[in-house]
Parts: structure tokens; sequence; C-alpha cells
């Protein structure tokens, strides 16, 4: 047996919570809505959509996010699609365009 890993990378952290917690939602909204699973997962990825709509507009007009994140919707949008299809084994995962997208996550 191996030995308890050190810290977890917060990144990596972070993944598996996300994870976790979008699957106790998808399981509860698959029981009570009856809908099929790739409605559901619709729902997730809107919910996303929502969250990054929110996010950018902290990050903009008069009295913005002092961290110096600047939305860029389109370029937004193509990184999140990347993020989206590497997790998910298909032969256009090999595509280059989508390499550079996550390049750039
Ligand atoms: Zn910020």
């Amino acid at each position: 047996m191996q030995a308890e890993p050190g810290p977890k990378d917060p990144t990596d952290a972070a993944r598996a919570e996300f994870h976790q917690t979008i699957m106790v939602a998808f399981c509860n909204a698959l029981r009570t809505t009856q809908l099929p699973p790739i409605t559901v997962l619709g729902l997730v990825a809107m919910a996303l959509g929502s969250v990054y709509q929110e996010v950018a507009e902290a990050h903009r007009g008069d009295n913005p996010c002092p961290c110096g994140w600047q939305p860029d919707p389109g370029a937004d949008v193509e990184a999140l699609q990347a993020a989206l299809a590497a997790m998910i084994p298909l032969p256009q995962i090999t595509d280059l365009r989508l390499m550079q997208a996550l390049g750039r996550a």
C-alpha cells in the first residue's frame, strides 16, 4: 500500500470538489425532473454559463474586481468548450485548435 499522498494540488482539489458538488446536484435533478441525462447536463452547462456571466460582469464597469482579469467572451467560451471536450474522449480531442484553446485556459 502506498503512503498517503502529500498536500493536494489546489487545482486538483478544486476540480474534485466541483465534480462532487455537480454530481450530487445532477443526480438530484435527474430524480426530481425525470429529464433525460443529456438535458440535465445541458442545465449544468447553462448554470456554468450564467456563473461566467456574473463573474465577467464583476470584472467590468467603474469598480471592477482588482485581480486584473479581463473577460473576453469569444476566447473564454472557446476555452470553456475546449476544457469540456478535453474531459470527454472523442476523436476531435486531438484537433489542434482545441489544444491551443486549452493552452490559453
Ligand atoms: Zn477578479
